[in-house]
């Protein structure tokens, strides 16, 4: 197993918003965490990075690292947590007055330290592969939607990350740009990404999920694969979900 996440435990004030979660997720694999509104999904994928501190939870990679949310983890542990996923924001959190390469530049330069030349070749690179590179040096207001949302992913990658995390990335955007977005997405599951993706698509997470996790009210309801979890749930609670939002 690469990646195990155990116990996560995280409250906003007196809400208990993750109730003691456990998640797995093997090295190559796309998980799928589906759910209703205000189940817990973004604050789980935000545990995973620390965005959010959980209370209590364990999060360990490929056994090398481990954090230990219950024992104040110091700055450095956090730091090396969130440099080993790349997370893509449903509403792009771009730096509107920096170009698409300066975007994708800002991670390795100013917080890893490398050499600008190495990231502004590697930047190239990777806008080249979302599609972009004609965009390069483009500002986030002369870009559409779908196209800030792909310079959000090859910014989340410039990192070289071992992990991609994935909050609702295509729901800010119009329907017709949410294609080109699944579309790059598909392209790192077919390269072998390990990735983690909170998402309404049902259709999506049943093309390209090898686990599909179905949350409600701050628990994992059921975990399995999409021909489970969306076709032929075991829960009751899921299978009025899905019948909900097919
Ligand atoms: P989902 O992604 O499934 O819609 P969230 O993880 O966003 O759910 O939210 C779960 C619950 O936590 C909701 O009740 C939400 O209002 C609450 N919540 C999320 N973030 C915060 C926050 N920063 N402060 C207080 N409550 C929050």
């Amino acid at each position: 197993m690469f990646i195990s996440a155990k116990g996560i435990t995280k409250s906003f004030g007196n809400l208990e918003v993750l109730k003691d979660i456990d998640i797995t997720i093997d090295k190559g694999n796309i998980v799928a965490i589906i759910g209703p509104s205000g189940s817990g999904k973004t604050t789980l994928l935000r545990c995973l990075n620390a965005l959010e501190m959980p209370e209590k939870g364990t999060i360990t990679f490929d056994d090398n690292f481990e954090i230990d949310f219950a024992q104040k983890p110091k700055k450095s542990v956090i730091k090396t947590l969130r440099l080993k996923s790349g997370m893509v924001f449903q509403s792009y959190n771009l730096f509107p007055h920096k170009t698409a390469l300066q975007n994708v530049t800002e991670g390795p330069l100013y917080v890893q330290k490398k050499n600008r030349q190495v990231v502004n070749e590697l930047a190239r690179q990777l806008l080249d592969k979302v599609g972009l590179a004609d965009k390069l040096n483009l500002y986030p207001h002369q870009l559409s939607g779908g196209q800030q949302q792909r310079v959000g992913i090859a910014r989340a990658l410039a990192i070289q990350p071992e992990l991609m995390l994935f909050d609702e990335p295509t729901s800010a955007l119009d329907p017709e740009l949410v294609g080109e977005v699944l579309k790059v997405m598909k392209d790192l599951a077919n390269e072998g990404w390990t990735m983690v993706i909170v998402t309404h698509e049902l259709k999506f997470a049943e093309q390209v999920a090898d686990k599909v996790l179905f949350m409600d009210n701050g628990v994992v309801v059921e975990e399995g694969p999409p021909e489970q979890v969306l076709k032929n749930p075991l829960e009751e609670r899921t299978r009025q979900f899905i019948q909900r939002i097919m």
